[in-house]
């Protein structure tokens, strides 16, 4: 079968067949894998919605700005219940319902070997530790929550418009169109997430794939699906950038035989002689920041991501901002290993990312490449729902 998309990723090194390929056979089995495992499955997260953008605007404190926009059958009655000495409006913006399973006793378990070191290409600040919570990410899947309206149309007008300047656009140089790129592609990803797993019948709580909305948001925009797969890339590209440092880290939740694993699963994906045979290098990073304008342009786009980053408080619904949050933050690391230290020979050598840096870069490549294959098995059913409407 011809894959719709053929030749090379654009800006990539890698064309679709053999990025489908990688991923189906490969990346996506380990992938799964991984991210089940204890190390990489609890992501510290600040969960509180705290806007600086629409400061009149309320939302992020009235109960509707959060879980009460997803709709109610995803929240049992118990969890909805007033917490001890909070005000009710307060209620349901509050971490700590049985869905974001904390578990505090991992953090003196799990730090050790990481750096605290703030990330520059992103806004929150992963020290803070008092108002961090934990969230199990298996418990909590990326999903249709009902989050739509003005609320969520204006965090993706701000972040396109606000931030990156719209592509295509005769003026825009290679750098401004990769962050565009790997905009566009993250919210494609969201959107196949949501078509993958949507609530069908209300009623009988059915959930299962809109193969409709898949085909309404993404498909029908080639320029969406190509851009999910530059993502993927770019995020496989820093992924296997940072081997030495991925293989040697730390993975250690105190759990030996858990922990073993995690290791062995890393490394499985890092050196996994078919990705090495068929896509060495994804992405052609040092392309990049070659002009005169380099350094300013960098430390402009920089600037423009973590203002994204920042948005992502303002994301109305908890759940959303959890993983709108988590992949921004799994970006920022992408960006931050591909681009780290200006065109030295040995930047990886300097490179250090927090624990919470690795997690949300692994569950950013997992959900990406859950989004690539979802697209690449739906798409040709898709198309026939779509001519025979
Ligand atoms: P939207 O997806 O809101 O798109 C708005 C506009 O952006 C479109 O009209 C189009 O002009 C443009 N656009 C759309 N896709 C692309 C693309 N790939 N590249 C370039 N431009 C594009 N909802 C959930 O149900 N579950 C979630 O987990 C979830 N997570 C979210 C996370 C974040 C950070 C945000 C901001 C929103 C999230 N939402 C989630 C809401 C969801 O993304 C949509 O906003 C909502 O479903 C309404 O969709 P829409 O059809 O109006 O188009």
């Amino acid at each position: 079968e011809t894959h719709k998309y053929s030749g090379i990723v654009e800006d990539c090194c890698c064309d679709y067949e053999t990025a489908d390929h990688l991923n189906k056979e490969v990346l996506h089995p380990s992938l799964q894998e991984l991210v089940k495992t204890p190390f990489f499955r609890y992501f510290k997260v600040k969960l509180w919605c705290d806007c600086p953008f629409w400061p009149d605007d309320g939302m992020c404190r009235l109960r509707d700005c959060s879980v009460c926009e997803c709709p109610d059958s995803e929240f049992p009655e118990s969890f909805k219940k007033p917490y001890h000495g909070l005000p009710v409006d307060d209620l349901v913006c509050q971490e700590g319902k049985p869905e974001a399973a904390v578990d505090r006793t991992l953090d003196n378990k799990a730090f050790r070997g990481w750096t605290e070191i703030d990330n520059p290409w992103t806004n929150d600040d992963e020290t803070d530790n008092a108002e961090m919570t934990y969230v199990n990410l298996q418990l909590n899947p990326e999903r249709y929550t009902g989050y739509t309206g003005p609320s969520a149309r204006r965090i993706w007008d701000a972040v396109y418009a606000e931030n990156c300047p719209k592509y295509p656009s005769e003026e825009l140089c290679a750098e401004e169109r990769i962050l565009y790129k790997l905009i566009s592609g993250l919210h494609s990803s969201i959107s196949v997430h949501i078509a993958s797993d949507y609530l069908l019948d209300e009623t009988t709580q059915t959930w299962g794939p809109n193969l409709s909305l898949l085909s309404d948001r993404v498909l029908r925009y080639p320029d969406r699906v190509r851009n999910l797969y530059f993502t993927y890339l770019f995020v496989l590209r820093a992924v296997t950038k940072a081997a030495d440092y991925l293989e040697h880290a730390e993975y250690d939740t105190g759990n030996p035989t858990e922990d073993l694993k995690t290791q062995s699963l890393v490394r499985q994906l890092l050196y996994n002689p078919n990705l090495q045979a068929a896509c060495p290098v994804p992405f052609d990073e040092a392309k990049l920041w070659k002009g005169q304008r380099g350094p300013e342009l960098k430390q402009k786009i920089q600037k423009q991501f973590r203002n994204i980053s920042a948005l992502m408080d303002c994301v109305g619904c908890e759940k959303c901002r959890l993983w709108g949050k988590l992949q921004v933050l799994g970006l920022g690391t992408a960006l931050k290993i591909l681009f780290s230290v200006d065109g030295q020979q040995n930047a990886v050598q300097t490179l250090h990312l927090q624990r919470n840096e690795v997690i949300a870069l692994m569950n950013l490549l997992n959900r990406l490449s859950e989004s690539v294959k979802f697209v690449n098995e739906m798409g040709s059913s898709t198309e026939m729902l779509t001519e025979g409407q």
